[in-house]
C-alpha cells in the first residue's frame, strides 16, 4: 500500500477496508450487499444506529444532542447553519483563520449580517488568532470557528469560552483526533472523508434546542428539523458512506477510543516536526508552533523548484499526497487517525535522505 498523506478524502486503515471487503457482496447473510439494501429495512437501521451510537460513546456525546447524517458536504453546512440559526437583527460572528474560515463567511454574508471577531489574515494565517483576541458583539447568534485549518496547518489548541454564546464548529479535518468537551458546544460538524470515513456523508452534531425548529421559510431539505426528527432518513441516506463511518469508528475503538487516538498522533507528528525542527532551516514548518496541527503539517523548502523535486521523488519512492494545496504552496503531509505510524517514519527517513543529496 502507498504511504498516503492525502489530505482528503485520505487514508482508511487497512483493517476496515478489508471487513467492507468481505462483506461487499454479501452483508451479514442477507444474500445482498448493504448498498444494494432498502435504507427502510431493519439491517441497514442497525447500521445506521450502530453508527450513530458508537459515536455517541467514543466523542461522549451528551443525550440532549442529535447526531445527524447529511449529505452535502460541509461546503453544505457552511449555509445550512446561518440559514437555520442566524436571525434578522443578529451577527454571525467568525474567527478568520484561513481558506475554510473563509469559505464559511462567504456562505454566511449571502444569508444575513456577518462578524469576524479576530484575524490572522495579517499573518498569511499561520496561526490561530489567541482566546484573548476574540471579543464577541453583543447581538451574535454564534460563533463559528474552524477546529483545524486543512490547507493551513494550523489547530486550536484550547476553544474559547462563549458564555451564553452558542459555539460551532468545523471539526472536518480533526475530528475525533483528541478528545473534545462536546458540552462546550452547540454543534460540531465534519464531512466524513478524513478522519471518519469516505466522502458522502456528513456528520452533524447538535443541540435539541437549536435544531427544534427551523424557520418556516427554508427548503425541507436543508433544515434541521426535518433531519433530526427523522433520525437522518428523511430521505435516501448516503448508506454505504454511513456503514464504512461505523466500520471506522469501531475501529478506533478497538484502537483504545479517542483519547488513544490522540497519543497515536502526537507520537506520529512529532516525528515529522522534529524532523522539521532539527533540520538547521532546509525545512522550514509554516505554522506557529503554538498552533500546530496534529493532521496536517505544512512546511517549505528554500525554493518552490526544491519542492517540486521533492515531490516528484517521494511519488517515485511510494508517498502520496505530499504537495501543499495550490493557495499556500510547499509541502503539506496529512496525518489524519488512519495514517499508520510507519508511513510517517518512512516519510522523515526520505526528508533526510532528499536533506543529504540536496542540503
Ligand atoms: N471544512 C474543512 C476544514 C475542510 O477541510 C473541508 C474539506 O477539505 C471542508 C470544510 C469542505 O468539506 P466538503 O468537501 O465535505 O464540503
Amino acid at each position: 500500500r502507498a504511504f498516503n498523506f492525502n489530505a482528503g478524502p485520505a487514508a482508511l486503515p487497512l483493517e476496515v477496508l478489508q471487513q467492507a471487503q468481505q462483506e461487499f457482496i454479501d452483508y451479514a447473510g442477507a444474500g445482498m450487499s448493504i448498498m444494494e439494501m432498502s435504507h427502510r429495512s431493519s439491517i441497514f437501521e442497525q447500521v445506521n444506529d450502530g453508527a450513530q451510537s458508537l459515536l455517541r460513546e467514543l466523542f461522549g456525546i451528551p443525550s440532549h444532542y442529535k447526531v445527524l447524517f447529511l449529505q452535502g458536504g460541509a461546503s453544505t453546512q457552511f449555509a445550512m447553519i446561518p440559514m437555520n440559526l442566524l436571525s434578522a437583527g443578529k451577527s454571525a460572528a467568525f474567527v478568520h483563520t484561513g481558506s475554510w474560515a473563509d469559505k464559511a463567511i462567504k456562505e454566511a454574508k449571502l444569508i444575513g449580517e456577518t462578524t469576524i471577531v479576530a484575524s490572522s489574515e495579517a499573518d498569511k494565517f499561520n496561526r490561530i488568532p489567541s482566546l484573548s483576541e476574540i471579543q464577541l458583539p453583543e447581538h451574535a447568534a454564534y460563533l463559528h470557528i474552524t477546529s483545524n485549518e486543512t490547507i493551513e496547518g494550523t489547530q486550536y489548541a484550547a476553544y474559547p469560552e462563549t458564555g451564553d454564546v452558542t459555539l460551532i464548529a468545523d471539526m472536518s479535518s480533526d475530528i475525533l483526533c483528541r478528545p473534545v468537551d462536546v458540552s462546550k458546544f452547540g454543534m460540531i460538524y465534519a464531512g466524513a472523508q478524513k478522519n471518519l470515513g469516505p466522502s458522502g456523508v456528513t456528520i452533524v452534531i447538535v443541540r435539541e434546542d437549536l435544531v427544534a425548529e427551523s424557520p418556516k421559510s427554508i427548503p425541507t431539505m436543508l433544515r434541521y428539523d426535518t433531519h433530526a426528527k427523522n433520525n437522518s432518513l428523511y430521505n435516501t441516506p448516503p448508506s454505504f458512506s454511513i456503514y464504512l463511518v461505523g466500520l471506522m469508528l469501531k475501529w478506533v475503538k478497538e484502537k483504545g477510543g479517542v483519547a488513544a487516538m490522540e497519543q497515536f498522533n502526537r507520537d506520529k507528528t512529532k516525528l515529522i516536526y522534529d524532523a522539521i525542527d532539527q533540520s538547521g532551516g532546509f525545512y522550514r514548518g509554516f505554522a506557529d508552533a503554538g498552533s500546530r496541527s496534529l493532521m496536517n503539517i505544512t512546511f517549505r523548502l528554500g525554493s518552490e523548484e526544491l519542492e517540486k523535486q521533492f515531490v516528484k521523488e517521494s511519488e517515485k519512492q511510494g508517498f502520496v499526497g505530499l504537495k501543499g494545496h495550490r493557495s499556500v504552496g510547499g509541502l503539506r503531509a496529512s496525518t489524519y487517525n488512519a495514517v499508520p505510524h510507519e508511513s510517517c517514519k518512512a516519510l522523515v527517513e526520505f526528508m533526510a535522505d532528499f536533506q543529504k543529496r540536496n542540503g
